[in-house]
């Protein structure tokens, strides 16, 4: 810390007496005072490995130049907003603020939120579900208070069922609660296409629905490399009689989040880009088409208040359409599974 900084409220290095200092007003003639806004203010609550890695992406990706910095662990966060800051020369002006107090995230754009628990051992899905909603509880309604006209993105696990969590604690419209969803297990399915048939994986597009995670469902009729559809060529891929197999790619999806995990102890940097990718959508207006958990009731038959992800077009208000892909019976089925699965543990979940 420099001689004579100080920490601000705002958790921002402040120098006492600027107004004061001969050499400052010889330098400085004040003509308006600044503001802070950006226009693209994104609040990430949870600095832990997932947090970081997506306001770091959003940085360097010029994503966002405003971020703010929450959690709970006081050393842990003003470690890593000095150690962004330190990295000023390197990016675009840009603005890092951090504190355990919400007053940081007025007027956010976004709120990112990765704070969560992990399970413990022998704890059941819906244990953990109730510690994350506990958690959620503490966040959501401050996040609202200060940016009533918020996006939230919910990338905490499970991640379906916490979107519908922080969709009710809010109490903000469904088109502005999103959950990161399955788009991380599509950009998987498109990386290990793209292995398999040495193109690149913005040229192999696919898109994995559903829920995020072990029960996901691949929608091989509508995977393709420059609109030539595989279930056009293999009339029998993604079954289980299909004799290239090509499922064990699906299988390989599902596989690669706990191999990660037991390699290096949680995934960050993909579901980071993944995180990036969805602010950038938002804040440009894109109305680009991304498959994120949302509020899916009366989408494929399904009858239950559940968030899950189809295929979603992303703008500045959030999602403003659904995709409706065709889907064959067993696509339908798993989906509606998932959605009866959720529902259940729902019901359990104390608000
Ligand atoms: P982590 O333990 O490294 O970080 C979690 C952070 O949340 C910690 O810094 C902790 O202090 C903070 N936190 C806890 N309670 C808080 C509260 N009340 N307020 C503010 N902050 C609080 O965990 P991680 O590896 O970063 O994972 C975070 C979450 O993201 C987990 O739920 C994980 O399962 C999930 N995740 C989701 C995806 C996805 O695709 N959706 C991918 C990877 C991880």
């Amino acid at each position: 810390m420099p001689a004579n900084g100080s920490s601000d409220s705002n958790g921002l290095w402040g120098f006492k007496d600027k107004t004061k200092m001969a050499t400052l007003q010889q330098l400085i003639q004040p003509v308006q005072p600044k503001t802070d806004d950006t226009n693209n203010k994104v609040t990430v609550v949870g600095t832990g490995q997932v947090g970081m890695a997506a306001v770091f992406a959003m940085l360097t990706q010029g994503v966002t130049n405003n971020i703010a910095l929450v959690d709970v662990m006081e050393n842990k966060l003003k470690g890593e907003m000095m150690d962004l800051q330190h990295g000023s020369a390197f990016m675009k002006n840009a603005k890092i603020q951090a504190s355990t107090d919400y007053a940081i995230t007025a007027f956010s754009k976004i709120c990112v939120v990765t704070a969560g628990v992990r399970q413990r051992e022998g704890e059941s899905r819906l244990a953990l579900v109730q510690r994350n909603t506990d958690v959620l509880k503490r966040i959501i309604p401050k996040l609202v208070q200060y940016s009533p006209d918020t996006i939230l993105i919910i990338a905490s696990n499970p991640v379906d069922i916490l979107t519908y969590v922080s969709w009710k604690l809010s109490g903000l419209p469904k088109h502005r609660v999103i959950g990161s969803g399955t788009n991380l297990d599509s950009a998987r399915f498109r990386y290990l296409l793209s292995e398999k048939l040495s193109v690149a994986a913005t040229s192999c597009h696919g898109y994995i629905i559903g829920e995020h995670g072990d029960s996901s469902v691949p929608i091989w009729s509508g995977v393709n490399v420059a609109g030539v559809r595989f279930c056009d060529l293999n009339q029998r891929i993604g079954t289980e009689t299909d004799p290239e197999n090509w499922n064990e790619l699906h299988e390989m999806v599902v596989r690669s989040a706990y191999e990660v995990i037991r390699l290096k102890g949680y995934t960050s940097w993909a579901i980071g880009l993944s995180l990036s990718q969805l602010a950038r959508a938002i804040l440009t207006n894109a109305n680009s088409v991304h498959p994120v958990s949302t509020y899916v009731m009366g989408e494929h038959g399904i009858d239950e208040e559940v968030f899950l992800s189809l295929p979603c077009v992303l703008g500045q208000n959030g999602v403003s359409d659904v995709i409706r892909q065709p889907l064959t019976e067993i696509e339908l089925a798993l989906l509606q599974k998932s959605a009866l699965v959720m529902s259940a543990v729902q019901i359990g979940i104390i608000f």
